[in-house]
């Protein structure tokens, strides 16, 4: 079989054929044109056109997959047909997408490979630069949005992603079902996170929503009672932990700033050892402990009502959690620790959303490969310069959405 042939077959032309396969030294130049007495199509409808206006000056190329590591380049004079729908229009090439300067079956290897690695190292992979890559995530992400299955939706966990500290916050929804993200807003504000209520849920998938599950601190809050008012708040378990652990940490700094030099010496490093389970502590470290013990009483009420606190999810019977919650919060009040008592303060005001998690059992911990996932896009992506670039590999990894065609 000629090259020629094998390429038209590849390709699946019918409109459509090779006439000459050229190689220079750095890639391997295919010419096409057309078959006079087929039809073609044309580009925005696909709607088949009798009469062809008129033939391009310019011709234009399209990167193809390589062979053999030498790259395919096609070549072709498009057309503009006569649509009788349309009016004159480019025509419709079955090898790539309208605007695409690639074939349909490079962007999607393309494409593939970007959910595995960062877009550097697939435009390496494949000869092309940044850019072109960039465009083709963009392009399937879009397409994979428009087409994705559409389930109704009863459990999610919304938390923030950021991106270099500080410069680029966003808001992610996740299927906690499912297992996939199925929202990402730019910013981390009520305004921002309102979208994914009226926009991609509507009212109709609202209803359906029975769990809500995020931080204390987010402002979502009063999202969810105002568009979900079926939905379960659920304050989520690692963050209140997070929370707790903060307080904790707090109460230490401000114990270090009274502290003498030769006493801080003893204090070095006893930051992880206070957020350690104290099963988990090697002898060394439990002797430190407990000279901190001896010397540090604020720092000790502050480590003994961290511990006492985690019991609270091991309860099966809600009263029962309740009650110890009840009880921990008065101590907790009582101990004169300013960090301890505004935590205090935050759950007593989400108390509801606390108290769910003995019922529901749930939390965005769920979602720690995902959320590691997301990290790791956010570190290998140097090149994102805008969140547009960054939500777009997001969706593209952690959405499972469908891919184009690849011919
Ligand atoms: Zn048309």
């Amino acid at each position: 079989m000629l090259i020629e042939t094998f390429i038209r077959k590849e390709l699946g032309l019918k409109a459509h054929t090779v006439t000459q396969v050229e190689q220079t030294e750095e890639a391997m130049l295919v010419s096409i044109d057309r078959l006079d007495q087929r039809l073609l199509r044309c580009g925005v409808c696909r709607q088949r056109c009798r009469k062809v206006h008129n033939v391009s000056k310019k011709e234009r190329e399209w990167r193809d997959l390589s062979m053999r590591g030498v790259p395919l380049i096609l070549r072709y004079y498009p057309r503009r047909v006569v649509c009788p729908r349309c009016g004159v229009r480019v025509e419709d090439f079955p090898w790539a997408e309208p605007w695409a300067r690639v074939t349909k079956v490079l962007a999607h290897a393309v494409a593939k490979l970007a959910r595995e690695v960062s877009w550097l190292t697939t435009a390496r992979q494949y000869g092309l630069n940044w850019k072109s890559v960039a465009t083709i995530v963009k392009r399937a992400v879009r397409y994979g949005l428009k087409n994705r299955a559409r389930p109704a939706v009863h459990m999610i966990g919304i938390d923030e992603g950021s991106r270099r500290k500080g410069q680029v916050y966003l808001t992610v929804v996740y299927d906690l079902e499912r297992r996939v993200v199925l929202w990402v807003g730019e910013d981390r504000t009520e305004e921002a996170v309102r979208k994914f209520f009226t926009e991609e849920m509507g009212r109709r998938r609202c209803s359906s929503l029975k769990v809500v599950c995020m931080d204390m601190w987010a402002p979502y809050a009063k999202l969810v009672r105002e568009h979900a008012r079926n939905a379960q708040i659920l304050f989520d378990r690692f963050h209140i932990v997070k929370h707790l652990n903060e307080a904790l940490d707090e109460v230490r700094r401000s114990e270090m700033r009274r502290l003498s030099a030769k006493e801080k010496v003893t204090f070095k490093g006893v930051r992880w050892l206070l957020l350690k389970n104290p099963w988990n502590l090697k002898p060394d470290q439990k002797n430190r402990l407990s000279t901190l013990v001896r010397w540090n009483t604020p720092m000790v009420r502050a480590y003994y009502l961290k511990e006492s606190f985690q019991l609270f999810w091991n309860y099966k019977q809600p009263w029962r959690a309740k009650e110890h919650l009840r009880k921990w919060m008065n101590s907790a009040m009582r101990s004169k620790l300013e960090p301890m008592k505004k935590f205090v303060k935050m759950l007593r005001s989400h108390l509801d959303g606390v108290l769910a998690w003995t019922k529901l059992r749930l939390s965005n911990g769920a979602l720690e490969g995902m959320n590691n996932k997301i990290k790791s896009i956010s570190h290998r992506s140097f090149g994102f310069r805008t969140a547009k670039n960054f939500i777009a590999a997001i969706y593209h990894s952690c959405a499972r959405l469908p891919l184009p065609a690849e011919r």
